[in-house]
């Protein structure tokens, strides 16, 4: 089972839209998928229609050990996809882990606990900060996925990040890695975002990613309807480029069968 976090400490950059669609699109190639919510606000959760009502379980119960990972999944209407929720008692989780064993490695535990072969992937929305849950997200994963939004501020506080994942190496799990960075709301009309992405690539190279996600409107009319994008108008060219944007991450990713295996 593969793990990947979608984190970047700013907020509004696109961390939730590309988790659910990212999720949505391994889905519908065939793989099964676990989208973990460690955001209190719990955006990825209403985005892929699960109403508070039916959170009963949480990530915040995988995190204090009160429930295991399979307990705590919920099936979501998309196909091949489930979802551990979060609800708002994850707001005083980074509080609480403090007190707890292995605080920066309680998701990792409990991940480790999923049945075998009841999912290919993992992916982790993490909460806009580098806090302990963001923390408990990069110990848990082997791949970090990095939403950068297309405007002037896009590299300011990735050096911060960059330090995090360091120390989240050298203290917690030496195996993480960037899968790379994808741009995010990119406006074709709008010169600076052009010049951002040229920015971008010149610094990071390789790593970032040759799909660019698209401005699109009904990138974020999806969520209201409680659908992802993809499934909402699967033609437009947000989700167009989602599409392109998994493609490219499944081929840097570990064959599914070699990781099964
Ligand atoms: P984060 O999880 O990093 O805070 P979100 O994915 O929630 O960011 O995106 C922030 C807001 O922008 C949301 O309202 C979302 O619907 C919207 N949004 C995200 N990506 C796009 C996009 N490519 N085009 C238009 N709106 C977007
Ligand atoms: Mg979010």
């Amino acid at each position: 089972m593969m793990r990947i976090a979608v984190a970047n400490q700013k907020g509004g950059v696109g961390k939730t839209t590309t988790t659910i669609n990212v999720g949505t699109a391994l889905a519908a190639s065939g793989w099964k998928v676990l989208v973990v919510d460690l955001d209190p606000q719990g955006n990825a959760s209403t985005g892929l229609g699960v109403d508070r009502a039916d959170r009963t379980l949480s990530s915040y119960d995988l995190l204090v050990g009160s429930a295991s990972v399979a307990e705590a999944a919920i099936a979501t209407r998309v196909p091949r996809l489930d979802l551990v929720a979060s609800t708002v008692d994850l707001s005083g989780a980074e509080i609480e882990l403090v007190d707890l064993e292995r605080r920066a490695h309680r998701l990792d535990m409990a991940l480790s606990e999923a049945p075998p072969g009841r999912w290919d992937v993992v992916i982790i929305d993490c909460p806009p900060s580098l806090g302990l849950l963001t923390i408990n997200a990069m110990s848990a994963a082997e791949s970090l996925l990095v939403p950068l939004q297309c405007e002037f501020f896009a590299l300011e506080g990735l050096s911060q990040l960059l330090q995090t994942i360091e120390r989240v190496r050298a203290r917690f799990n030496p195996e993480l890695q960037i899968l790379g960075v994808a741009l995010t709301m990119y406006d074709k009309r709008n010169r600076l975002s052009e010049q951002v992405a040229q920015d971008v690539r010149a610094c990071l190279g390789k790593l970032v990613f040759d799909t660019i996600i698209p401005r699109n409107v009904r990138l974020s009319e999806a969520p209201s309807h409680g659908v992802p994008a993809l499934i909402y108008d699967h033609r437009c060219s947000g989700s167009e480029a989602y599409i392109g944007l998994s493609r490219e991450l499944m081929g840097r990713l570990p064959r599914r069968g070699q990781v099964a295996a």
